[in-house]
């Protein structure tokens, strides 16, 4: 009777280990997302308004930090097809290549893909229309919108301000 009650207590100690075990292993695996979640913040480009004011022409103000629009067909990139990257007028971050941009006719630079982890998507429902806001994923400048009504392959068309952007043209020791 006393050897039963002896397994009973090891079992329920083995028990109560294994669960405080599985307990902190989940812990550990939040606090790890957390501190992820840190450092993709801290990568950030930080400005208070009043630098950004000092360090971006009033355009690219209104623009990157008001969420602006140009008007259609005003553009400098609208019509500009050379070889490059087109990289934020914010924070210098590559956003789109030249190899993705094409004629949308919308008024407005369109590619149809952005280059990885280069902007971030949010839902804008401003002017009464539902659209999905693109911002930088370095400074959270706005950028523009993406459409689901541009070409295959990705069947995307981001249509990008020309103010958000700069060119960097593809060098000459790059294509050789
Ligand atoms: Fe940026």
């Amino acid at each position: 009777m006393k050897m039963k009650r002896n397994i009973l207590f090891y079992l329920v100690g083995i028990i109560i280990i294994f669960t405080l075990n599985t307990n902190f292993g989940q812990s550990r695996v939040t606090k790890n997302k957390n501190y992820n979640i840190k450092i993709s913040e801290s990568k950030k480009m930080k400005k208070t308004e009043s630098e950004w004011k000092r360090t971006l022409s009033t355009a690219e103000y209104h623009i990157l930090r008001e969420k602006g629009t140009e008007r259609a067909f005003t553009g400098e990139y609208d019509g500009h097809f050379e070889e490059g990257t087109y990289i934020c007028a914010g924070c210098g971050n590559d956003l789109f290549v030249s190899d993705t941009k094409y004629r949308s006719g919308c008024g407005w630079p369109a590619f149809y893909e952005s280059l990885p982890e280069s902007v971030e998507e949010s839902e804008d429902n401003s002017f009464g229309m539902k659209r999905t806001e693109i911002t930088c994923s370095k400074c959270d400048g706005h950028l523009g919108h993406v459409f689901n009504d541009g070409p295959q392959p990705s069947g995307l068309r981001y249509c990008i301000n020309s103010v958000s952007m700069d060119f960097k043209p593809k060098s000459k020791e790059d294509t050789q």
